[in-house]
């Protein structure tokens, strides 16, 4: 399996002249680049049979490195190059664990787009086998819960409460786990809005609505936070999401 972005090679093993000449033949030119080998024995292959042993990660082995999925992936043109599916894939094949604990700080930010699997010629379901890699990281305590996991888990909580999406307590309670002071009412215990603290991203998306005027949004809204309509039978349908949460470890009540 090669390395096929030069972004990947770490720049002290890269050599170049400026100008180069061999045995009187001057060699200078963009291929004038050297890439010092390197010998890595801190593998550890145990890391891939447990990425075959989670239920998504079994294509795994099916990946032979073509790359269509980093470059089909929004994340890696648009946000960050070292978010690179197809890595991530090559480096828990050879159990480089290091190397994806560097990467650590990005792993967690697929959007689930799927165009990376959607692309893949092999088959490789790899939005799922990067979550298996990341499941396993996690297993071996050598990944750190990042905010976008976080909030994964208080979007399960939410929605095994209600059974449903709740937008302003999803929201407010979101604020309020970052640190903000969050208002509620005596009764009801339900949150006030704009009561207390409030960031200053969540001031500029309320005033959207509210310069277009757009009432019924509001009242919906208002309507929604104070009561909380139920989802019919959730019950019967909580105790299944319950099993899925604690089998992910997603579950903290
Ligand atoms: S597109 Fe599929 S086969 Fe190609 S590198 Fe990505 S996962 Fe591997
Ligand atoms: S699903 Fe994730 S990894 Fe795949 S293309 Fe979308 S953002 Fe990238």
């Amino acid at each position: 399996m090669a390395i096929h972005e030069r972004s990947l090679v770490d720049p002290e093993r890269v050599l170049r002249k400026e100008r180069l000449v061999i045995d009187g033949v001057d060699v200078s030119g963009d291929w004038n680049l050297i890439i010092l080998p390197r010998v890595i024995n801190d593998y550890d292959l145990e890391f891939l049979d447990e990425v075959l042993q989670q239920p998504e990660g079994k294509t795994i082995t099916q990946c032979y490195q073509c790359s269509y999925c980093t470059a089909s992936c929004p994340v890696h043109n648009y946000w960050d190059e070292r978010y690179n599916p197809r890595h991530f894939i090559y480096l828990a094949r050879l159990g480089l664990i290091d190397e994806l604990q560097k990467r650590a700080d990005v792993m967690w930010r697929c959007v689930s787009c799927h165009k990376c699997t959607h692309r893949c010629p092999k088959g490789v379901l790899v939005e799922e086998v990067l979550k298996a890699i990341l499941r396993v990281m996690a297993k071996r305590g050598i990944i750190e819960e990042y905010p976008s996991k976080k909030f994964d888990k208080f979007f399960l909580e939410s929605v095994y409460e209600y059974g449903r999406i709740e937008d302003g307590e999803l929201l407010f309670g979101w604020v309020e786990k970052q640190g903000y002071q969050v208002v509620k009412d005596p009764i009801l215990k339900k949150p006030i809005p704009f009561v207390g603290g409030v960031p200053d991203w969540l001031k500029q998306l309320a005033a959207k609505p509210l310069k277009s005027m757009n009432i019924g949004f509001l009242v919906l809204n208002a309507k929604h936070m104070l009561f909380h309509p139920r989802t019919k039978n959730w019950n019967r349908f909580k105790q299944v999401l319950r099993k899925v949460m604690e089998e992910e470890g997603v579950f903290t009540h």
